[in-house]
């Protein structure tokens, strides 16, 4: 097993190719590779056994040059600081790469939600909202959801931002519940971008969806909704894995029943209509056409990536390879379409759920797909179009070219002073 790699240096790296490509000097480079603030703080509330409890709590501004900081906010035991800024450059290229107008941002707090009750974890987050009520607001760093957090947690953030401010705000964060202002079609828009991204490299190869076989590791909403939308457009959903393992029928899951049986017991683990259980790791070198790393980072690293024996791996989760295993599935030819592409769903519904934020105008559902479908496609013709045209030697280079030289833009417009 190759020594974990650190995300933040992770990032770095691929920014440095890319920029390298793009002639960008020393002296930008530095302000591409580093975010521009983060906030690291204590977290200390009252159990409901009448203890205290301390968290530490993180928010990543990474650049704001073409909008409002952006992006979700995780709750993980293994968050740490290095992980928040990673995770916020990956946003901050992520929005340029689909050419939403915002910059980049993350939180996140280093604990396991399990281990609080409700309670405790509305208390956590409204004292996370109070420590971030002077950085946030719609106009300057928007959270949503990621890691463990979902519509609770965002309405949460959202009531304790308008109470201490004495305002409705609903754009300061995206991702909250219908009735607290968010968007039809947020909830699965990670999934679906996936979906697109998976159903545009079947185009680009000239091989249809239908019949294409699938790995997906991590099923919670990016990966089940991935494969409940694979699923529907003809492809085959193998294999399907979560942190207690993996499960296995080379006829096909019925990507929708496993979810069920998740919600129910916990785990996909012990789904009975499956022909075998593999471990994670088996899942991740089966012989599939698609695998769809959809859990944390670092999933495949070196080792593993010589292993791999799918011919094409779509991104769910940010920053799932390592460089290093970057590099060998280059050399083995394996396609590997980027996150910063496949899941930016998430984030360009959540632009579209603050456009109606700020309209009080609200869109249906099929409007939101429809658009949504858009910027994907678009998105992965413009990669597809520098890639080729510049021969690059993989798509994440030719993501962040495209981003990198849509922030660099945008900062040279700005002009600098005094
Ligand atoms: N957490 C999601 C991501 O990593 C969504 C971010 C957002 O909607 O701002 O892209």
């Amino acid at each position: 097993m190759a020594e974990e790699a650190n995300p933040f240096e992770s990032l770095q790296e691929y920014v440095g190719d890319a920029a390298a490509y793009l002639g960008v000097g020393e002296g930008l480079l530095t302000r591409l590779q580093n975010p521009e603030r983060v906030l690291e703080t204590n977290l200390t509330i009252e159990l409901d056994d009448g203890g205290l409890e301390t968290v530490r709590a993180y928010r990543s501004q990474f650049n704001d040059d073409r909008g409002p900081y952006k992006g979700g906010i995780r709750y993980h035991p293994d968050v740490t600081r290095d992980e928040v800024k990673a995770l916020s450059g990956w946003m901050a290229y992520k929005c340029a790469v689909v050419d939403v107008p915002y910059g980049g941002g993350k939180g996140g707090i280093a604990l396991d939600p399990r281990s609080f009750s409700t309670g405790e974890l509305e208390r956590i987050t409204r004292a996370f909202a109070t420590e971030l009520r002077p950085l946030v607001g719609p106009d300057t760093d928007i959270a949503a959801p990621d890691v463990n957090t979902g519509q609770r947690e965002m309405n949460w953030i959202k009531d304790t931002y308008e109470t201490l401010e004495g305002t409705t705000a609903p754009g300061v964060v995206t991702g909250k519940g219908i009735e607290s202002g968010g968007s039809e079609g947020r909830l699965e828009a990670t999934g679906r971008s996936v979906m697109l991204t998976a159903r545009e490299a079947f185009r680009y190869r000239e091989t249809p969806l239908d019949g294409v076989t699938v790995a997906v590791q991590g099923y919670g909403n990016a990966g089940a909704v991935a494969a409940r939308l694979l699923d529907e457009e003809g492809a085959d959903v193998v294999a399907v894995s979560d942190s207690t393992g993996a499960v296995h029928d080379p006829d096909g899951l019925d990507a929708q029943m496993v979810k069920e049986h998740k919600k129910e017991t916990g785990s996909v683990t012990g789904y009975v209509d499956a022909a075998e259980e593999l471990t994670g790791e088996g899942l991740l070198t089966l012989d599939v056409d698609l695998l769809i790393p959809a859990a944390l980072e670092n999933a495949i690293d070196e080792t593993l990536a010589e292993e791999v024996r799918a011919d094409v791996i779509v991104e769910a989760a940010n920053g799932p390879l390592t460089p290093a295993a970057d590099d060998i599935l280059i050399e083995r030819d394996v396609s590997v379409f980027p996150d910063v592409l496949a899941n930016a769903g998430g984030v360009t519904v959540s632009y579209f759920e603050w456009v109606q934020n700020r309209q009080r105008f609200y869109w249906d559902e099929r409007r939101v797909n429809d658009e949504l479908e858009t910027v994907i496609v678009d998105a992965f013709d413009r990669l597809i179009e520098v890639f080729e045209e510049y021969d690059l030697p993989n798509l994440r280079t030719a993501a962040y070219a495209v981003a990198i030289d849509r922030v660099v833009n945008a900062h040279a417009e700005g002009g600098t002073w005094p």
